[in-house]
């Protein structure tokens, strides 16, 4: 296995590599074109040199000798290339032999078409008549000098030394580069081993200027926030359920062991309270199935349109007598209008159950509950407010958990903290929202968000 700022520098070197070694080829290529180009057209205008000079000898002459340009020849020798003199009726005035120049040393020649023979016969006219011709041959296509080698050989080096450089310069960089951005995968991984360890206080401090690798570093760092918050809710489950567990069973152990002893009667009294004892604990146990179930997501929706007014009266009726037990006043107000929805009526049911009867658990005696339905838009907002007790402010992020049970409530109310999860997931599971407000010792407000019926949408 290979470590990310190695893959990334490979990645880097590799890519640049290739770059830079087709722009040289490039380069190279353009260059030789455009260099050859030039040197042909040198030569075109050493052949309109050549016929323009005998033109002015036949022109001083008026005719051609045996001596007519053969100044001409030591230069063709020189240059590597082969000249002859034809008269008006092409015979040979003079001429060289091609084999004179084939393996001269005078000039060093490259070409394409390396070392076959080649000649051009351009006329010389005088007064626009032809009065001869020049015949041009050469063994290569493009003849070069050592100079032009030189010229061509040093821009290849440049290319070649510029390549090399070029590949240092970057295989440098992309060290730097590949450290910046393995560094901050790094100190992810890092955390994330912290968390596999059960550190969950870890945190990456690490920024990047890369958008996903910082989305990373965020969801790794709120990752062990929830896990931190997972971690407290789970010890709090365990002594929570241990608790709930030993304290009737304590109570029956004692109270039956008591009366084996004969230590106190057998009363009617006493086992009522022993099995009030049980009852307790079986509803704990009935809850965590409960629980399980939702969790589980075996619930079955049983979706229909269905009035929230109507469900929102009948569970009021419900609470009425239990309220009225603690002096408890249940305010509703539903102006006239649409409440219709898409829902499961006993699953949305118990959604107003658990948020009504925690209204009513949370709430001192002669307490008020405000409950109200309105319309906005396209939806159905229903709103359940009480002067209770409150929540803590660090608890309220938290109160839709499973198993969460604020402190106060703890001590004082019979609680088993899955409630509101319960709500939640049927919430969940009828894309409603529900949001939270409260105040320690003022109150609480549940607002909950409902997508009004739409035909068709069954
Ligand atoms: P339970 O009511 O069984 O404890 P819930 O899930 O219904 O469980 O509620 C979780 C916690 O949220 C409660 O223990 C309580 O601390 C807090 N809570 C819920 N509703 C209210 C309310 N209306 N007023 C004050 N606290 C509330």
């Amino acid at each position: 296995m290979r470590s990310i700022r190695r893959e990334v520098s490979t990645i880097l070197i590799i890519c640049t590599m290739a770059g830079v070694i087709l722009s040289a080829i490039f380069v190279n290529i353009a260059m030789k074109t455009t260099f050859d180009k030039y040197m042909i057209d040198i030569q075109k205008q050493r052949d309109i040199r050549i016929v323009s000079y005998f033109e002015e000898i036949y022109k001083r002459d008026k005719r051609w000798t045996q001596n007519s340009g053969s100044e001409m020849m030591h230069e063709a020798y020189m240059s590597d290339y082969c000249l002859t003199l034809l008269d008006g009726s092409k015979k040979v005035i003079w001429g060289m032999n091609p084999n004179d120049i084939k393996n001269s040393n005078h000039w060093i020649m490259k070409t394409e078409n390396s070392g076959v023979y080649s000649s051009k016969t351009l006329p010389i006219k005088v007064n626009k008549r032809i009065v001869g011709y020049a015949v041009i041959g050469q063994y290569h296509a493009v003849i070069l000098s050592e100079a032009d080698i030189n010229f061509k050989n040093s821009i290849n080096q440049g290319i070649i030394l510029s390549v090399f450089i070029a590949i240092v310069i970057v295989a440098i960089l992309s060290l730097l580069v590949s450290k910046g951005v393995s560094f901050s995968i790094k100190k992810v991984s890092e955390t994330s081993v912290q968390f596999s360890k059960g550190n969950y206080e870890f945190r990456s401090e690490v920024k990047s200027n890369i958008v996903e690798i910082n989305d990373l570093i965020k969801s790794i760092n709120m990752l062990g926030g929830t896990l931190k918050h997972q971690n407290l809710l789970r010890r709090r489950l365990v002594s929570d359920i241990s608790h709930e567990i030993r304290t009737p069973l304590n109570v029956l152990q004692n109270n039956l062991e008591a009366m084996i002893d004969g230590v106190i009667p057998v009363t009617g009294e006493r086992l009522n309270k022993l099995n009030e004892e049980v009852i307790r604990f079986g509803k704990l146990l009935n809850n965590l199935d409960l629980l399980k179930k939702f969790e589980a997501e075996q619930t079955s929706l049983n979706m229909d349109k269905l009035f929230l007014d109507d469900l929102v009266k009948i569970v009021c009726n419900e609470f009425n007598n239990i309220a009225k037990k603690r002096n408890i006043k249940i305010h509703l107000d539903v102006a006239k209008g649409d409440y219709s929805t898409l829902g499961d009526y006993n699953k949305l049911k118990q959604v107003f159950v658990n948020l009504l009867s925690n209204s009513v658990k949370f709430n001192k005696d002669k307490g008020d509950i405000w409950i109200s339905l309105e319309e906005n838009g396209d939806k159905v907002i229903f709103k359940i407010k009480d002067n209770g007790i409150g929540i803590k402010e660090e608890d309220v992020p938290y109160v839709f958990e499973r198993l969460y049970r604020g402190d106060k409530s703890r001590h004082k109310a019979l609680g088993n903290g899955i409630g509101l999860a319960i709500v939640k997931t049927i919430l969940d599971l009828h894309s409603a929202d529900i949001n939270v407000e409260s105040k320690e010792g003022y109150g609480s407000e549940f607002i909950v968000y409902f997508s009004k019926f739409k035909a068709g949408n069954s």
